[in-house]
């Protein structure tokens, strides 16, 4: 149940045509899983956090360096060498003391990943390498749990949500494994595809709008463009093709 505070603090999203108190106490009941808690993860946590999404669960090994700090806005200068999931912890229950944070400094593997996300709502992929992408992708499809895609370069974007049984998944979009490298990102690229992975699950809790499935939003920060690819379903996909009996 909403408290009149809730009320209050929600007012303006519950103005929402299609929201209302229904929307916010779906919010408040959600939890969901956000992976990485660097420079995707530090909007789409500090958004989901002040929407009132009910319990978030930060997933991160890593601890805060310095060159981290020009994009991932959860951690400051004063957390340097501290555990990332801690330091983004800290900072959503200050901004937001009536939701959970569960902070987990593991890495994603093979072995934890189905418990990494059984029982949550939503599963937010803001990871920074294909490998762990894929891991997540599969428990997502295994257990029925949209999985909201997101990836930068530079000043650039890309953002997908899959809907187990319904849409094309990270799968069906990739194939290949690039090498792993350090790469270049401009700290507002992140915020922007943060920002709509953060609005995708809100979408997708609330059952507002229309999902961003089977299109690949690409973002252009360079010429400030937003484009659409069509993602289409492979029968044959090694995780949510239909050819090994997979259940559709
Ligand atoms: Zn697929």
């Amino acid at each position: 149940m909403l408290t009149p505070e809730d009320k209050q603090r929600y007012d303006r999203q519950i103005m929402i045509p299609g929201f209302g108190e229904a929307g916010q106490e779906k919010l408040k009941q959600a939890k969901i899983v956000i992976a990485g808690s660097g420079g995707l993860g530090s909007p789409s946590a500090i958004y989901l956090a002040a929407a009132g999404v009910g319990t978030l669960r930060i997933i991160d090994h890593d601890k805060v360096e310095l060159s981290n700090l020009n994009r991932q806005v959860l951690h400051w200068d004063k957390d340097i060498g501290r555990s990332k999931v801690k330091s983004a912890a800290e900072k959503l229950t200050q901004l937001n003391g009536r939701i959970r944070v569960e902070a987990i400094a593991q890495t994603i593997n093979d072995m934890n990943v189905a418990a990494m996300v059984a029982g949550f709502d939503v599963i937010i992929d803001a990871l920074d390498n294909l490998p762990t992408r894929f891991l997540l992708n599969k428990a997502a499809i295994d257990h029925g749990i949209p999985f909201i895609h997101g990836a930068v370069y530079g000043l650039e974007g890309r953002a997908m949500t899959i809907i187990p049984g319904q849409s094309a998944c990270l799968r069906c979009l990739y194939q290949g494994i690039p090498p792993q490298e350090k790469f270049p990102v401009l700290g507002t690229t992140p915020a922007v595809i943060g920002c709509i992975q953060a609005t995708e699950a809100i979408k997708l809790i609330t059952g507002i709008g229309v999902p961003l499935t089977n299109r690949l939003l690409i973002y252009d920060g360079f010429n400030m463009k937003f484009t659409e690819l069509t993602v289409n379903r492979k029968k044959n996909c090694e995780h949510c093709g239909t050819k090994k009996g997979r259940q559709l």
